[in-house]
């Protein structure tokens, strides 16, 4: 009988107001609607009260919201909280709150797993099971957000999606999702404030250019040529760097933004000052930043972190290239919440014969 429930907040602002007038309601019942998914974020349509319950009960025979719920919480001793949130259908991602001096940030998941594989990361254990929808991921915004205020009186100043999941794999959802999160009826919050991490998609990168995107952008690199990108990164494979910086051209052509790149340092893999001065002239070719991110140890003691001297000298050596380059200290990672380490050990992980990884230097 009943056919598939209609998810409330994968509808456009039209598609709500159709569905309100094929109820018998009046037009203005679509923005107090739209007001509540997007602005007050109800968690259940028995919430809308200043809806007749007439109407409620008719909408929540139509349809249904599936909201996060937190799962679970830790905190770290520098502030730092990690949330496990689980969605209706009994998967768990993980968002973080990173309080600083200067800024409340929360970092936020896009994607259910992941399907890069890259060697260094926690999350890239995992598989990819599903993307998540705009609404879950404003959602992880939106409960950040209210425990900065209740914790620490503070609110919310930006966001980054570094959690788990690529972005740009999840391109519809992740712009839906800032649109809401930037939109004046729903967090009115400006997209300078947003920070998208991408481990590079080129033909997406060129799609962000030509959709005029007024959020940062972030590309995570961490080598300086496709030889050793390629050993670290199998997405490389597909999106070698100079398609990256073609694609990345493009994006700063258009939309007047210049990118990061972010790079992490490992111990006598791409920390010397060869390495710096490769990475010097692809970010003289955009203008780029660099942030210099330290390794957080996620296993397998393949990889190790580069020694504090060692990454103040390459860090000197693009400053002395005039490259802005600051090194990144991680946060949380006493409760595996610093980058890279966001792992839901619940979900299934890929076994060691399929991880995707090349041994060093083989051609794809
Ligand atoms: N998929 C996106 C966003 C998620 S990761 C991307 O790849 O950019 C956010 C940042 O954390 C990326 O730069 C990622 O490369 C980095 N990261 C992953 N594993 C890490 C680790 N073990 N230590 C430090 N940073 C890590």
């Amino acid at each position: 009988m009943n056919t598939k429930p209609i998810d409330l907040r994968e509808l456009s602002k039209e598609e709500v107001s159709a569905l309100v007038a094929e109820l018998g309601e009046k037009p203005y019942r679509a923005k107090q609607v739209w007001e509540w998914l997007w602005k007050k974020h109800a968690s259940a349509i028995g919430d809308m009260s200043d809806l007749p319950k007439s109407f409620r009960a008719a909408l929540a025979e139509r349809s249904v919201l599936r909201p996060l719920t937190v799962a679970e919480e830790q905190n770290s001793t520098d502030g730092t909280v990690k949330c496990a949130f689980r969605t209706w259908d009994g998967h768990v991602v993980e968002g973080v709150l990173i309080p600083t001096q200067s800024r409340i940030t929360a970092c936020v998941s896009c994607q259910v797993g992941c399907s890069l594989n890259c060697a260094f990361c926690a999350t890239g254990q995992l598989r990819r099971i599903r993307n998540l929808t705009a609404g879950e991921i404003v959602d992880q915004v939106v409960n950040i957000a209210r425990m900065a205020e209740e914790r620490l009186q503070r609110p919310l100043t930006n966001i980054v999606y570094m959690g788990m999941g690529e972005p740009l794999l999840n391109y519809a959802n992740v712009m839906g999702s800032i649109a809401h999160i930037c939109a004046p009826d729903g967090m009115d919050m400006s997209p300078r404030r947003i920070t998208v991490s991408t481990a590079g998609i080129a033909k997406m990168i060129r799609k962000l250019g030509d959709d005029g995107a007024k959020f940062n952008l972030a590309l995570s690199l961490h080598a300086p040529t496709d030889a050793k990108r390629g050993t670290m990164m199998p997405i490389n494979d597909s999106n070698n760097i100079e398609e990256l910086i073609g694609a990345l051209q493009h994006y700063t052509r258009l939309t007047g933004k210049p990118v990061t790149f972010e790079y992490i340092l490992f111990r006598d893999l791409n920390d010397s000052l060869e390495d710096a001065r490769d990475l010097a002239r692809i970010c003289a070719r955009l203008h780029a930043k660099v942030n210099l991110i330290e390794y957080n140890p996620t296993g397998d003691g393949r990889f190790q972190r580069t020694p504090a001297e060692r990454a103040d000298a390459f860090r000197s050596f693009l400053e002395g290239k005039g490259i802005t380059a600051r090194i990144r200290r991680s946060r949380g990672r006493d409760i595996d919440a610093a980058c890279g380490q966001l792992a839901n050990k619940n979900e299934p992980a890929l076994a060691a014969g399929e991880r995707l990884l090349k041994p060093a230097g083989q051609k794809p």
